[in-house]
């Protein structure tokens, strides 16, 4: 399909073969790989992670791209060249980006750290996807750019990009090498708490490196791909500390600052061309933000709920807003009395509105009313 450029992609990916994670990493960040194709050279380094709902995973919500952008010198202490070169996108899900998580740990996807958010419809988020991976090769003749694709459980991701967006990232074959930073920590016989898959939260606190709000996509690409160089420089940068936890200070320098400011940098940096700045998940006007929102809003789930608690916060959100489309509702209060309510708010409205009242507390109760 790519001509010629297919076949150098192919090649490069049969050389990296049995080259370890650490190696391929190592290659972009100031240590060539030993009899590395040349064209290993034209490579660059890519993190992706997708974060989706947690009640129906078929609800995409957000898209990290992070990519190392300094390649070829040789480490500064923690290797601050490095990560400060660290560029960072993050895309949320117009259609979806209402939809909050709340496990535990859950990421706030208003609190990007190292860029800017854009806003994009599904179909944008489609064709980020399809421009990170397929890249024309300078002077390739039509040929595509060889990445290097790192994620933390990245065959998920490979498996939810295929169901939510149609898309198989390996069929355009410019990917040459997957690299799973968790796997690289197992390789590293660095454990997590619960045993030997370990979660990023805890990957970064090895190396001293805590990132406030991960399990939001741009914090998450981002933060693996600062685990990936560390887990690949460690003996470079901290030389016999093994499997222990490397110095968070080294010569004066303490490695959350060096991430702090690859923040800073990233927040000054020109934001993505594509998406909007802005969208307001409450309305869904795209000239504003949701705490900047004065729309009136209603909900004609809760309102007609028959739960006191849901009917007086139908006035926080809209219909389509409301995540009573996806579960069941609670059960109705005990005791409903309709009360007739003055017409309000325009065409449109409802002629009557519920007012539920609850037994115990209504002293002047008339079953007649019902
Ligand atoms: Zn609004
Ligand atoms: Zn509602």
């Amino acid at each position: 399909m790519f001509g010629h450029g297919q076949f150098v992609n192919d090649f490069i990916r049969h050389a990296l073969t049995n080259v370890s994670d650490v190696n391929v990493i190592r290659h972009f960040v100031g240590f060539p790989l030993l009899g590395a194709p040349v064209s290993l050279n034209e490579a660059t380094v890519v993190c992706l992670d997708i974060e989706w709902w947690q009640k129906d995973s078929s609800a995409t919500t957000e898209l990290g791209v992070a990519e190392l952008m300094v390649k070829g010198l040789l480490p500064t202490i923690h290797a601050e060249n490095v990560l400060t070169s660290i560029q960072v996108a993050h895309a949320r899900i117009m259609a979806n980006a209402h939809l909050r998580n709340n496990f535990v740990g859950a990421g706030d996807p208003e609190n990007f750290l190292f860029g800017q958010t854009k806003f994009v419809t599904m179909d944008e988020a489609k064709e980020v996807l399809i421009r990170t991976f397929v890249r024309p090769r300078v002077g390739g003749n039509g040929s595509l750019q060889p990445i290097i694709l790192v994620g933390h459980a990245v065959e998920n991701e490979f498996e939810h990009i295929q169901n939510a967006f149609g898309i198989d990232l390996q069929s355009y074959g410019s990917i040459v090498k997957v690299i799973d930073t968790q796997e690289m920590a197992r390789k590293a016989g660095i454990r997590g708490p619960k045993g030997p898959f370990i979660g990023l939260r805890d990957l970064l606190a090895h190396f001293n490196v805590n990132i406030n709000n991960l399990h939001m996509a741009g914090n998450d690409a981002a933060g693996t791909l600062i685990a990936a160089v560390l887990l690949a420089l460690k003996d470079t940068l901290y030389p016999g500390t093994g499997t222990r936890k490397p110095p968070s200070v080294v010569r004066g320098c303490n490695i959350q600052n060096v991430v702090e400011r690859a923040m800073v940098i990233g927040k000054t940096l020109q934001p993505p061309s594509w998406g909007s700045d802005t969208f307001c998940t409450r309305c869904d006007r795209d000239n504003h933000l949701r705490d900047k929102c004065l729309a009136k809003v209603s909900c004609e789930i809760c309102r007609d709920s028959g739960v006191i608690r849901l009917f007086n916060a139908h006035k926080t959100h809209m219909t389509s807003k409301c995540l009573y489309q996806y579960q069941d509702l609670p059960p109705r209060d005990h005791l409903v009395r309709p009360l007739a309510y003055p017409q309000h708010e325009g065409p449109g409205a409802f002629t009557q509105q519920h007012d539920y009242v609850d037994l115990a507390s209504d002293d002047d109760f008339d079953p007649a009313l019902q």
